[in-house]
């Protein structure tokens, strides 16, 4: 017989068939036992919540009870029976319990309190099985999914952007080399540099930082398309917003200019939070309480405003707000952080660069919305971007969100040949080594755009997480690299 003839246990919380004999598999998360009776609290993944079973000790042996401690994987028969206490509908009366996988109590380091976020990132390898990161990562499925569903309902297609790239145009950070040379003895040329001729790729390659570029030639080709893949970047950001590994997504479309763009992407980040909302419940429910818990070490000052499922719902039901970086440093300006000089960085002029002091004044402070600024000076933006009439500002738009700063970043395209070249020539980009991305704007060129989304700054913002490192199974950062 087939090993695996079990129910979910989000399978017989839905249906609670009483009656009926299962079987049940998981992991141990509380044993409480008595004289007459062990309680055994079971989770499987499938859901939050655990499922009761109540052995009783005529049936099951004192050996098998023995190990029934938290941690331990078990496979339990039993009926269906309706539940004695409050909250769950039905609980499992075991006849037969068969331990699949022991666990030492006195060496399992998770034990049924609460552990500090620090602590079970050294235990990331086992942190799956708590309350907090098993909701976290089924949010992060749903919201996986959801982006697949949403760009395939509009008939766009996924594209598989190298991961390997020769190229570092883009700009967007330090690069993770890839090589197969010696490292501690690597052939050289004549004046001593790295001969590459003789690496894997016979020139230099890295990790790439973005999939845009590619994104473009396809969209230039299939219309509208979308990536989602890792990207990496060797910044020593130590932040709680940043990782040296991220998943980003980025659609490109032919045929959209810069408003489109920022339709796009305010609807796409709205049906994620809604997906969330109505596929996560559950789950959203307890990141809330979570959220509301730790919040209570803070200052009233510092707590947030709207419990985590209210505010999903506010920026799903609410316009964003859009201005122009121009209009954001009038704000800015004239700000009280900036008059107290509060701010760490003072804005003093036009043509400064946002730090995210200013971007969470602006939404957390100022507008308390989701905001799209748009139309930045070129200077502080990519060769790409188109170039806006006036001579001194690009298309690009950033989306802020509260709590987290940008979440998305992207711009239209500059499309004309002449402009792009000038630019680039401008910026000391090399044309000739770019010559594929060019012959899109030589050959059949149109109006483009698109934009990348991180996609654990949106895992952040919807499960109320605070820091990055806690989205993502095993985060990469500076100096970790562990599991
Ligand atoms: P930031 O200014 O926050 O470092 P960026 O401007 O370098 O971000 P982009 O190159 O515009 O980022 O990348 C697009 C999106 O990817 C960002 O809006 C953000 O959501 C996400 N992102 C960028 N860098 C990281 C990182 N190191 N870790 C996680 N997500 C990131
Ligand atoms: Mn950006």
């Amino acid at each position: 017989m087939a090993f695996n003839k079990r129910v979910k246990i989000k399978t017989l919380l839905e249906q609670s068939p009483i009656g009926e004999s299962v079987t049940i598999m998981g992991w141990v998360r509380t044993r409480r036992s008595n004289k007459n009776v062990s309680f055994i609290a079971l989770n499987d993944g499938s859901i939050i919540t655990n499922y009761q079973v109540v052995a009783d000790p005529n049936q099951i042996s004192e050996e098998i009870l023995k190990k029934c401690a938290t941690g331990a994987c078990l496979k339990i028969s039993g009926t269906v029976v309706e539940s004695q206490g409050s909250g769950q509908t039905s609980e499992l009366h075991a006849n037969s319990i068969e331990v699949l996988g022991e666990a030492d109590p006195e060496k399992y380091p998770l034990q049924p309190k609460k552990h500090s976020l620090e602590f079970l990132r050294e235990i990331a390898h086992l942190r799956m099985r708590t309350n907090t990161f098993g909701a976290v990562f089924r949010v992060r499925h749903a919201l996986a999914f959801a982006v697949h569903q949403y760009f395939n309902d509009k008939g766009f297609f996924y594209i598989h952007t190298p991961i390997i790239t020769a190229s570092d145009a883009e700009g967007a950070g330090e690069t993770f080399k890839v090589t197969t040379l010696d490292i501690g003895n690597p052939p050289k040329t004549e004046d001593g540099s790295v001969d590459f001729k003789q690496d894997f790729f016979e020139r230099e390659a890295n990790l790439t930082v973005s999939g845009q570029l590619e994104g473009e030639l396809a969209a230039l080709a299939l219309s509208e398309i979308y990536t989602f893949g890792p990207t990496f970047r060797a910044e020593n950001s130590n932040t709680t917003r940043h990782l040296a590994e991220f998943w980003m997504i980025e659609p490109e479309m032919a045929f959209y200019d810069a408003e489109d763009n920022a339709d796009l992407a305010e609807d796409f980040l709205k049906y994620l939070i809604n997906y969330a909302l109505n596929n996560c419940q559950e789950d959203l429910k307890f990141l809330e309480n979570r959220l509301l818990d730790e919040e209570k070490s803070k200052p009233a000052d510092q707590r947030s405003e709207m419990g985590l499922i209210e505010k999903l719902k506010f920026v799903a039901e609410n316009d964003f707000v859009r201005i122009t970086y121009t209009e954001a440093i009038d704000i800015l300006k004239r700000s009280k952080p900036n008059q107290k000089k509060k701010f760490q960085y003072l804005i003093e002029e036009w043509g400064a660069d946002l730090q995210s002091e200013h971007e969470r004044y602006l939404v957390e402070k100022h507008f308390k919305k989701p905001v799209i600024l748009t139309d930045y000076p070129k200077e502080i933006k990519s060769f790409y971007m188109r170039q806006n009439e006036d001579g001194k500002t690009v298309a690009a738009m950033d989306i802020l969100f509260p709590g987290i700063g940008e979440i998305v970043g992207g711009s239209q395209r500059e499309e004309r040949m002449d402009l792009l070249v000038r630019r680039m020539e401008e910026l000391g980009i090399p044309t000739d080594e770019m010559w594929w991305f060019l012959d899109t704007r030589r050959f059949g060129s149109t109006p483009h755009a698109g934009f990348g989304l991180g996609f654990e700054r949106m895992v952040q913002f919807v499960t109320g997480m605070g820091n990055i490192r806690d989205v993502i199974a095993f985060p990469r950062t500076p100096g970790n690299a562990e599991f």
